[in-house]
């Protein structure tokens, strides 16, 4: 700036002398005068030119290079453009932030909607579409009463105390029956609303399952300890002959056994739910895990007819070289209940075949094979649902819990193992224990 008014007072004294020496003597003041006029005329000229540039970049959409460089104007031009090179940067920061932050509302597992003062959807993310069965192209800026009518939902963005949440019935796919959410107004900014919902049907089967069991688990420990109360009562009041005393505490003793067994059975499956899956370090042979199989079988027999001899064709076939990488006892376990089950509902003078197969892929099943009464196709999908029971009097008067095949199918998971139920009615049944080959090593 400085520099330039140096230079228009020089090259005004400039003019000034020019005009005064080309001036007639008499005129020399005048000539002076315009001589200096001109020169600041040819200032504002050319000061003039350089705005009108400016202002048609500055109309222009271009603004990344500055037309003028020199003097006033080009000062002007460079300092408009600097800002307005902040702005757009500062612009994009924040574009770029609320793009971070609308990639996480995203990402989150639950629903999230943004509602203005008057209650329209500003945004929303993909659960929450999904949830509500919303749609970003169509439903932007639409009152969400207008779009989701359930009268319980809005009654709650009515309430004045929106804190206490709201359970209600979802538009997405739900697990076996309709979705169910847990809704939550959160107020934020002037008037503005946050949403957020969460998909709880999982977590209500959950619970239900959990209340069911309770129920199943209280009914049968009670009938047992009915009927033992029942005996004890007996016996304390009635003069009883020591035979009818003997009877009475057989029976005492069969259903504390069948209260024994149940809580056993129990605390299995708590274990297996608690304990970490079994991995490689522990192994089992096939050899010993089916000769202490056979014996079991062989001592079940016998007992269901109170027979010294097992009173059905047991065929317990040699299983092939084999080591399984799991839990031994656990394995015991699953495979006991399911020669057990063979045993017990197999009547005197069936038969039971358990082998191995060694199959195609690399995998091998353990198969256990019974000639009993079968079991009707429509019961198959429940039979690992604890408790479930295709005859109720038949698994208790052979001291069933209920809960065999529910510990074999858990046994089976960790193991990623698969248990295959195959049967005929009338004809008898096989359950096959398959294992992974990753779970397999020939010995
Ligand atoms: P339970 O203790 O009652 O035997 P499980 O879970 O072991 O319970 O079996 C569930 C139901 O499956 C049994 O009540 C029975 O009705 C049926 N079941 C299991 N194994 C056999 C089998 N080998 N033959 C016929 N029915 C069977």
């Amino acid at each position: 700036m400085f520099g330039r008014a140096i230079s228009f007072l020089l090259l005004q004294g400039l003019g000034g002398i020019m005009g005064w020496q080309m001036a007639p003597e008499a005129l020399q003041l005048r000539g002076m005068v315009i001589g200096m006029l001109a020169v600041s005329l040819l200032f504002f000229l050319l000061d003039f030119s350089r705005g009108l540039t400016v202002l048609r970049w500055l109309r222009s959409s271009d603004l990344s290079e500055v037309p003028v460089r020199r003097g006033l104007w080009g000062e002007v031009a460079e300092r408009v453009r600097r800002l307005l090179r902040l702005r757009e940067q500062r612009a994009q920061e924040n574009e770029r932030r609320l793009q971070d932050f609308l990639a996480a509302f995203q990402a989150s597992p639950n629903g999230v909607l943004l509602l203005d003062a008057h209650d329209a959807i500003e945004w929303f993310n993909q659960v929450a579409a999904q949830h509500f069965g919303l749609d970003p192209g169509r439903d932007l800026l639409q009152r969400i009463v207008n779009l989701v009518r359930d009268p319980d939902f809005v009654a709650y963005l009515d309430a004045k105390d929106p804190s206490e949440g709201l359970i209600m019935a979802g538009r997405g796919p739900g697990i076996g029956h309709r979705q169910r959410l847990s809704v939550q107004l959160h107020p934020y900014g002037e008037g503005r609303r946050l949403l957020l919902s969460r998909d709880i049907t999982a977590l209500e089967q959950a619970e239900a399952q959990r209340r069911d069991f309770v129920a199943n688990v209280s009914h049968e420990i009670r009938t047992p300890l009915t009927v033992l109360a029942g005996f004890i009562e007996t016996l304390q009041t009635l003069p009883l002959s020591a035979d009818e005393r003997a009877k009475y505490l057989e029976l005492m003793a069969q259903q504390s056994q069948r209260m024994q067994s149940l809580v056993g059975d129990l605390l299995t499956l708590s274990r297996l739910e608690a304990s970490p899956v079994p991995d490689a370090s522990e192994t089992v042979l096939a050899r010993p895990l089916m000769d202490q199989l056979a014996q079991e079988a062989a001592v079940l027999s016998a007992a269901s007819a109170q027979s010294p001899q097992p009173v059905h064709t047991l065929q317990f076939i040699t299983p092939p070289p084999l080591e399984i990488m799991g839990s031994a006892h656990e394995l015991y376990s699953a495979l006991s209940n399911l020669v057990s089950n063979a045993v017990r509902y197999t009547p005197a003078g069936g038969c039971v075949r358990v082998e191995w197969l060694l199959l195609e892929d690399g995998r091998a099943s353990c198969r256990v094979q019974d000639s009993g009464p079968g079991i009707a196709p429509e019961h198959l999908p429940r039979l690992t649902e604890r408790f479930y029971r295709v005859d109720r009097s038949r698994s208790r008067d052979t001291g069933g819990t209920g809960l065999g095949l529910a510990i074999v199918k858990h046994v089976a998971q960790r193991h990623d193992a698969e248990l295959r139920i195959e049967s005929t009615p009338g004809k008898g049944s096989s359950f096959s224990f398959v294992f992974p080959a990753h779970r397999l090593r020939p010995t």
